[in-house]
């Protein structure tokens, strides 16, 4: 499903990514860890084709095409989702204004019909009760002062309704306490499918006792730095990143 080859990235001037591969085969979750700074947004950025961040070399292939040719709303259309770290605010904008909104942009770019305010509740309430997501908070403006688990829980929503094809899930688990964690992994392993890709990328190991993953991959100074089962989580957790992520020159 995704294959990325000696991936560089730069922000202005300075290198993010420095050479980084990875291969996501369908209907497999793999999870990336890595100590802060190492790049893990970084990668989840340029995969969602946020402005800012320049590929100077290097190939991203998604199921078969150059996922770099193609634009943002292009690669959400193609089924790319991405939940953010810090997911944004929006006032003004009723969260379930925001939900119908989004998901019939996502429809027209899929090429299939839209749906009215009716169908979208009716979807949206048949969703939210499982995540915990009230009819007050998808009253109130999208994340305006919603606590880190109500974004979290938000968010998980917002992708279970839009079914993507390649999840990334960018530090799902910051900020959340251990009920909230609960719900967001119930989420998304209900969208577990053999037809779904997911990258979890986490700071700490917690959320991977949750969202169990078939791989782990290190990422450390802007290239991955080890691989494994879903063991390598525990041993990082127990021994920590140490020699695996000495800088090197
Ligand atoms: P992680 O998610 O692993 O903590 P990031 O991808 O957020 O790492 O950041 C990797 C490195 O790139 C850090 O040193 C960070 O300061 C730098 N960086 C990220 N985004 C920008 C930016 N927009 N401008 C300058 N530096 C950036
Ligand atoms: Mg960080
Ligand atoms: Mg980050």
């Amino acid at each position: 499903m995704l294959e990325i080859k000696d991936l560089h990235v730069s922000v202005g001037d300075k290198e993010i990514l420095k050479g980084l591969s990875l291969t996501i085969e369908t209907g497999k979750v793999h999870a990336i860890m890595g100590p802060n700074g190492s790049g893990k947004s970084t990668l989840s950025y340029v995969l969602s084709g946020r402005e800012g961040y320049e590929v100077t070399s290097g190939s991203i292939t998604y199921n078969g095409e150059d996922l770099l040719a193609m634009k943002t709303e292009e690669r959400a259309a193609k089924g790319i989702f991405l939940a953010m770290q810090y997911p944004v605010e929006i006032p003004g904008v009723t969260t379930m204004m925001f939900l119908k909104t989004a998901l019939n942009a996502q429809r027209r770019a899929r090429g299939e019909s839209e749906l009215d305010a009716m169908a979208v509740l009716k979807l949206v309430r048949a969703k939210a009760k499982s995540l915990q997501v009230s009819e007050d908070m998808l009253k109130r403006a999208l994340n305006v002062g919603f606590s880190g688990g109500e974004k979290k829980r938000l968010e998980t929503l917002q992708m279970t309704l839009f079914e993507p094809k390649l999840a990334i899930l960018d530090e799902t688990d910051s900020g959340l306490d251990i009920d909230a964690l609960k719900l967001v992994a119930e989420g998304v392993n209900t969208l577990r499918s053999p037809e779904r890709s997911m990258l979890v990328i986490t700071h700490y190991q917690r959320l991977l006792d949750y969202i169990v993953p078939d791989k782990v991959h290190v990422l450390a100074w802007g290239k991955m730095v080890a691989e494994g089962g879903k063991e390598l989580a525990h041993e990082l957790e127990a021994k920590g990143y140490g020699d695996l992520v000495k800088e090197r020159a």
